[in-house]
């Protein structure tokens, strides 16, 4: 069965048992301060589980992009050297909303995998909690007796804490689960090793497929549980693997899913696959990483410096790394994959299709960058290697490689092996545990349980179209950073404050109570579908009803922004063409910043014409005209954008200014007229075909125009006036050419004087022609008059000496026939003169300069030169 059949049926399925069939939610999580990517099929409905917002039908079922390289789930430092553990993998899920339970769940997944699939019982395996004595939990009865309804008893193994019970994170929902594994080893195989005894044994060729878990608790943070009032059903099952045994491989690498990338990288790299254990798992690693790294740039998630960037960038090293030393691939070639996985994935996964230029211009150009880093980092390391005087390099070497250059540490202890040397390779961990351990405590927070002051109550945002309201506190929570101290996160039961989202900044205000006490709201923000406000204390009277009030300033001006954000997007399509997708974009009250593709730098006059656009509609006055909770497909058949790596509900909000129509839950203004003008910053370059506006609107642009008519103005006064200033600069520009190349002239004029002054002044000690003197030149003169006159001389010695500007020079011309013969070396004796002028230099043997900062040295140091001459 072909991989794309595989995951219709389990879709068909279970759209069959009355589930709503839902696409994948984007991997790159924009608004979860606990998780960087979904790292599993339930981490897109954690706001279902928690009972925080609705989903269309209370049966659901998806395939999921998950990507499991940070946190938690972490199998980077795996994938490669198994068979069955991926960077990026698909989820196949059904989901139970307070709906069905164990029963079903269990019945529908063995008909699936044994009816629909047609797999043999006896290759299967099913596991259930065996209970947890701390935790107070019992062996989970219910599963084993509708399991055994089904399964001999003799394949239903019990399994503890760590393999048998599910957890989103240190709180949250949770429960016991039950793994379906499978066992495809040969019959040969199994008649040695009973396969019970490889259950979650990490054997290749006996692994989990399916984790159905049955959440029925739910952890506070103090560790303990409480029973959850719905309980729901969050069930798991690798496509990949499931491809392998339904497929009838040993690999997930040997399935439809991978071979033709695989394919295309034998023969890109002349290598072929399952004949060398070493290039095998470099194939496995490349094949698997272009994957993980394409999705990312799909859903938004460029490579960078910092946070989900960073993951994805050191994600795609790793394959250059492996791609440089095992495959001997010294030029960038993982971005030419990426033609074959859209032809691949592309059908179930568009977004690589209609983005494939993009992700390939991504790829190549982090892989041209990193390529050169090796190549940094190839000749530090060898210099390290020249200057080692002992066998063991160390740690801490290695470390300031891997961290400063990026230079891969299992690289660097593969070439000093080759030449013989070792690695202290306990001192390199030990630096990389202080440098983690140092960034660990600047992030660690904690979080207490919230404090619920009205049960059951519902959020109602209504900051579309309120500023004030009157408020209650529902709940609280203290959290605590190292980088904010103590801070609070109220709930409202209705709340005017815009939460941070969309690329907007959260709202700011305070709240006041009836008597007068004020506390500042910092920030809003939102988790779960829950908006939350950010204060430094609690307010007193957190019972009583509430004033809140939101910045309005703030928020008219950031309101502003964002509607030009907008009309800058319909402004880059019609002028720059309809390629431009927005990847990014931060609407801040100051200013706002828009990231999108487009493969070349915009011009100046292009810049000009999207300035006019703008500013033509803000001219137009054009009205807002705003869509609450219209369906998805409505909105997009009237022409809304959609973006890629954004999750939509089933309906949705359109914003519209005049042709310019966007899904957006944002904040805007009434009409464009007030944003009174648009003005452009700068364009700029933010990675390969991308780039970056920034741009202001309203007040800024007024701060913006009286602070550069404040420097026109007093540039005009410093031009004396000039009625053209401009061509008062040219004039002046052109004076200041003129007079430098006089200058030059002059000083050369100059130098030459000199130069026949003091041939009169030299002497002549053992043989040596010496003069120390000190003159009025700049460094190049004395450059140029060292070499003139030692030019002229057989065995000249000359040392000069000068202040420019405060500080000292000094310099040393000795003749190249005397460094040999009398072993004098200039830079030796700049170094040594350099102690009278409080500095220092180096260079050449036979000429060198050192600087100082002490000019009153220079005499004493002209004296100290005679030493040299007369002890040669
Ligand atoms: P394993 O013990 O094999 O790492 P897990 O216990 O981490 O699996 P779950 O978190 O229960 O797995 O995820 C549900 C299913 O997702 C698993 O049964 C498996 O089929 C699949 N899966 C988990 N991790 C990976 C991965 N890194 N690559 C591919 N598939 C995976
Ligand atoms: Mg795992």
């Amino acid at each position: 069965m072909k991989s794309q059949d595989i995951r219709s049926k389990y879709l068909e399925f279970f759209k069959s048992k009355g589930h709503t069939v839902v696409p994948s939610a984007p991997m790159v999580l924009k608004n979860d301060p606990t998780l960087m990517f979904v790292n599993s099929g339930m981490a897109p409905f954690k706001e279902y589980f928690l009972g925080q917002a609705k989903p269309v039908n209370n049966r659901l079922t998806d395939s999921q992009k998950c990507l499991r390289v940070s946190g938690k789930h972490n199998d980077l430092e795996e994938v490669g050297y198994d068979t069955y553990h991926h960077t990026l993998f698909e989820m196949l899920g059904n989901w139970s909303f307070g709906d069905y339970f164990k029963k079903e769940a269990i019945a529908w997944c063995w008909e699936l995998l044994t009816e629909v699939y047609g797999i043999d019982k006896d290759i299967l395996y099913v596991t259930i909690f065996e209970g947890d004595e701390a935790d107070g939990t019992p062996m989970d009865q219910e599963a084993y007796d509708f399991w055994k309804a089904i399964v001999s008893e003799d394949r239903i193994l019990k399994g503890n804490k760590k393999d048998n019970f599910w957890e989103m994170g240190d709180q949250g929902p949770c429960g016991p689960c039950s793994e379906i594994h499978v066992d495809i080893r040969s019959a040969e195989e199994k008649a040695k090793v009973d396969g019970k005894s490889l259950v979650n044994a990490d054997h290749p060729q006996v692994v989990e497929i399916w984790n159905l878990v049955f959440m029925q608790y739910n952890r506070k943070a103090n560790g303990s549980l409480e029973t959850l009032p719905n309980k729901h059903i969050d069930t798991g099952m690798g496509f990949e693997r499931l491809c392998m045994v339904l497929q009838g491989v040993q690999s997930n690498y040997d399935t439809d899913v991978f071979t033709p990338i695989i394919r295309e990288i034998e023969t890109i790299s002349k290598t072929s696959y399952g004949k060398d254990e070493q290039v095998d798992v470099a194939i496995r690693v490349i094949s698997d990483h272009v994957r993980a790294v394409a999705f990312s740039i799909a859903d938004g998630q460029l490579p960078s410096n910092t946070g989900a960037g960073y993951v994805i960038r050191r994600i795609l090293r790793r394959a250059v790394r492996y791609s440089f030393t095992f495959l001997d691939q010294k030029e960038p070639f993982i971005y030419r994959l990426v033609n074959v996985l859209s032809n691949k994935m592309g059908e179930a996964f568009p977004e690589l299709k209609v983005q494939k230029q993009l992700i390939q211009n991504v790829i190549k150009e982090e892989e041209v960058s990193f390529l050169r880093t090796l190549d940094q980092g190839l000749v530090l390391l060898n210099g390290i290697i020249e200057n080692a005087s002992e066998a063991v390099i160390s740690g801490e070497k290695a470390f300031e490689l891997y961290d400063t250059y990026g230079f891969p540490i299992d690289l660097t202890s593969l070439i000093l092996r080759e030449k013989g040397l070792k690695l202290d390779e306990a001192g390199f961990h030990a630096a990389m545990e202080k440098q983690k351990s140092r960034s660990r405590s600047a992030s660690e927070m904690s979080t207490d349980d919230w404090t619920v002051l009205i049960e059951d109550a519902v959020q109602e945002f209504v900051g579309y179209d309120l500023l004030q309201a009157q408020v209650r506190i529902t709940r609280y929570r203290k959290i605590v950073s190292k980088k904010d101290g103590t801070m609070y996160q109220l709930v409202f039961n209705l709340t005017p404050f815009y939460p941070e989202g969309g690329g907007q900044v959260g709202d700011k205000g305070y709240i006041e109570s009836a008597n007068g006490n004020i506390t500042y709201i910092l920030d809003t923000k939102k988790e779960n579908n829950v908006v939350y406000h950010l204060v430094k204390e609690l307010p007193e009277d957190i019972t009583k009803v509430l004033s809140a009030a939101v910045d309005v300033k703030q928020r008219n001006r950031t309101s502003s922004n964002h509607t030009a954000t907008h009309l800058l997007h319909q402004a880059l399509r019609e002028i720059l063409g309809e390629h431009v997708e927005q990847k990014g974009s931060a609407v801040h009250s100051k200013h706002l910043r828009f990231d999108f593709s487009h493969f070349s730098k915009v011009t100046n006059d292009q810049l000009e014409d999207i300035e006019n656009f703008v500013n033509a509609r803000i001219e137009g006055k054009l009205p807002l005209q705003e869509q609450r909770n219209i369906p998805l497909q409505k909105a997009l058949d009237e022409g809304a954008m959609a973006l890629f790596g954004e999750k939509y509900g089933d309906t949705v909000r359109a914003i519209r200014f005049g042709k310019s129509v966007e899904l957006c839950g944002g904040t805007h203004v009434q009409n464009t007229a007030d944003l009174w003008h648009f003005k452009i910053t700068s364009e700029s370059a933010v990675a390969s075909g991308i780039r970056r506006i920034e741009a202001i609107t309203g007040d800024a642009v007024k701060d913006f125009y009286t602070d550069n008519s404040a420097i026109y103005f007093e540039m005009k006064e410093l031009l004396n006036n000039a009625q053209e200033p401009i061509k008062a600069l040219i004039h002046l520009q052109e004076e200041n050419s003129s007079l430098k190349k006089q200058v030059e002239v002059l000083l050369k004029e100059k130098a030459k004087q000199v130069k026949g002054e003091l041939k009169n002044e030299i002497e002549t000690i053992n043989g040596i022609q010496f003069l120390a003197k000190e003159v009025d030149l700049d460094a190049a003169g004395i450059k140029d008059l060292s070499f003139e006159l030692g030019g002229t001389l057989e065995h000249a010695f000359l040392v000069f000496g000068t202040e420019q500007n405060g500080k000292a020079l000094l310099s040393c011309y000795i003749s190249k026939s005397l460094v040999e013969s009398h072993k004098l070396n200039a830079g030796q004796v700049v170094r040594e003169l350099g102690k009278y002028i409080q500095g220092g230099g180096g260079g050449q043997p036979f000429f060198a300069t050192a600087g100082g900062k002490k000019p009153e040295g220079i005499v004493e140091a002209l004296d100290a030169a005679k030493s040299y001459v007369v002890n040669a």
